[in-house]
């Protein structure tokens, strides 16, 4: 038997809805690329994303299905192309600036994207790539007449001639929930990227799932500044997370060095953010070097992308009062997969005992599951000490790759294998150990290079450091440590060592300590092990 309730189909321009009509006069306060600082109400910004669907369908011919790319940084306009886009059944397919144009060129031509949405920023580089995509019928560029640039884009459209256009009341269709609406590609460190395809209803239970307490805790009383980008992992939700929770929005646009963000970190009051570790690190810095600087209104910062260091967190949480939330997740999973938010049994522990497991990935919200497993995909079980394998199965999850790419990561039973290798403790506790590519391993055992990396960046003046394991005779692979130091800082490899000793395992200890002016980063701000391992490919360790 059926049950008696309403069929409410879960479409994201619901959400922009709901903010609309319920939080209308709440604040979207934007950088601007052109400069200046931008407000607008979601009463606005959901007439603009109207008008720009019915302009979208008559003038860009999008339908269901139509793939529209855009290269945007975070503001407004960026939201209401999400929204107005996808309101009228395109796919929103967001572009990484930061990859190579070689990938990029793959990755337009691959979704078969058909226009493309971009900042004034990446003008010259389209002018560049435009030979190389041959489907692409034309370029929005996200500004007003103002400042529309002479361009050879082929059929540039200026963004605000063609919101114009459109009818600010026109009324959103109504269509099945499993619609696609938005792709991500993974960056692709072996291989070539492969796509992620969202649907209307995974971005709405995955928007809900992060909102909730247990995960980000986002409410009206919220004004949150998303500083993770829109093209990376769906700006881990917070694009419909925000809305739909009636929380202000602030959108850091272009500029994303230390003194920019606290500007509008300051100006619009942000209780809770979102963003890689690098970006922290960049902010800390700048508050280290103004130490008259503070952050009274910020509530909780969510870390996650690659592993938040020791050193950050307990930055924010001892020396400015703002809580830590630590993330883990991937593109394929929308991206959010675990938070390390207290539980009820932690008040028990001990203060150090808390900050451990504060450390670590965190815990599964509902709609995700998780299991550790062997390589012959056995259980493993949750001891905080044996690690495996991490699968995950959920409704925001991939369950394949766009074109089925990649199908080898989608196992019978319906788990995904992420790539990473973790351990899970039994307060249920993740904590990633490692992708699976990046482990040491010495003597048959494991090193995990994400531990080193995290003790070494509290050494004082040490920046940066990326573990990473290079051949040796005797032990198959030993670890490296390349080491960033701090502007000015004098630090030597004794006293790196020295701060690691007691901290691991002696057999953990790194073989040497390489210092570099530089570690390399993907364009997902992670440490790129690849190109790091290309660099160190002749080094040997002294004998
Ligand atoms: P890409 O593969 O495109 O760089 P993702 O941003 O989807 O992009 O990366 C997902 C990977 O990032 C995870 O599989 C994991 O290895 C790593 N990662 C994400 N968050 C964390 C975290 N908090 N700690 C450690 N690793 C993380």
């Amino acid at each position: 038997m059926l049950g008696l309730m309403q069929d409410f189909p879960l479409l994201v321009h619901r959400v922009l809805d709901h903010a609309a009509r319920w939080h209308g006069d709440t604040e979207v306060l934007s950088r601007s690329v052109e400069g200046p600082l931008h407000r607008i109400t979601y009463r606005e910004v959901n007439r603009r994303a109207r008008a720009l669907a019915s302009a979208a369908r008559a003038r860009l011919g999008v339908a269901s299905g139509t793939v529209i790319a855009t290269m945007a940084w975070n503001t407004w306009r960026h939201l209401e192309t999400w929204y107005g886009i996808m309101g009228v059944q395109g796919i929103v397919h967001t572009l990484n600036p930061r990859l190579f144009n070689e990938q990029l060129t793959y990755i337009i031509n691959h979704a078969g994207d058909q226009w493309i949405f971009t900042d004034l920023t990446f003008v010259p580089l389209f002018e560049k790539l435009q030979p190389d995509l041959p489907q692409v019928k034309g370029f929005v560029i996200m500004t007003d007449a103002a400042h529309m640039p002479t361009t050879t884009l082929r059929n540039a459209i200026c963004y605000e001639d063609l919101v114009a256009e459109g009818d600010p009341d026109f009324a959103w269709p109504d269509f099945d929930e499993n619609t696609a609406c938005g792709m991500c590609y993974t960056s692709g460190t072996t291989g070539h990227p492969k796509g992620v395809l969202y649907s209307h209803r995974s971005n709405v239970l995955h928007g809900l799932m992060c909102a909730l307490c247990d995960a980000m805790a986002i409410s009206s009383r919220d004004r949150i500044m998303p500083v993770v980008p829109m093209f990376h992992a769906n700006a881990w939700s917070i694009a419909f997370s925000g809305p739909l929770s009636g929380a202000a929005m602030v959108m850091p646009g272009p500029k994303l060095d230390g003194a920019s963000i606290y500007e509008m970190l300051t100006e619009g009051r942000v209780t809770i953010t979102a963003a890689v570790p690098t970006v922290w690190l960049m902010l800390l810095q700048h508050l280290e070097k103004n130490p008259e600087l503070k952050l009274p209104d910020l509530d909780r910062v969510v870390i996650g992308g690659s592993a938040c260091p020791e050193a950050v967190m307990k930055a924010f949480v001892e020396t400015y009062g703002s809580d830590v939330v630590h993330a883990w997740g991937m593109t394929e999973m929308s991206p959010i997969g675990s938070l390390s938010t207290a539980t009820a049994r932690m008040a028990a522990l001990a203060p150090d005992e808390r900050w451990t497991l504060k450390l670590k990935q965190g815990r599964p919200p509902f709609m995700v599951d998780m299991k550790i497993t062997d390589d012959e995909g056995k259980t493993l079980p949750h001891d905080g000490k044996t690690f495996g394998r991490l699968k995950v199965k959920g409704p925001a999850i991939a369950s394949s790759y766009f074109k089925g790419e990649g199908a080898s990561a989608f196992d019978a039973e319906g788990w995904f294998d992420t790539g990473d290798v973790a351990t899970i403790d039994e307060h249920g506790f993740m904590n990633i150990t490692d992708r699976a590519k990046d482990v040491i391993k010495s003597g048959g055992e494991w090193i995990s290079s994400i531990d080193l990396e995290n003790i070494a960046v509290g050494c004082p003046g040490v920046l940066e450091a990326a573990a990473i394991g290079l051949p040796h005779p005797k032990w198959d692979e030993r670890p490296l440590l390349v080491v960033v130091k701090k502007p000015g800082a004098e630090v030597t490899k004794k006293d790196v060592l020295g701060h690691l000793q007691g901290k691991v395992a002696k057999w953990w200890m790194p073989d040497d300590v390489a210092f570099v002016g530089e570690i390399p980063h993907t364009a997902t701000g992670k440490i790129s092990k690849l190109t790091l391992r290309a660099q160190f490919k002749d080094y040997r360790f002294p004998s």
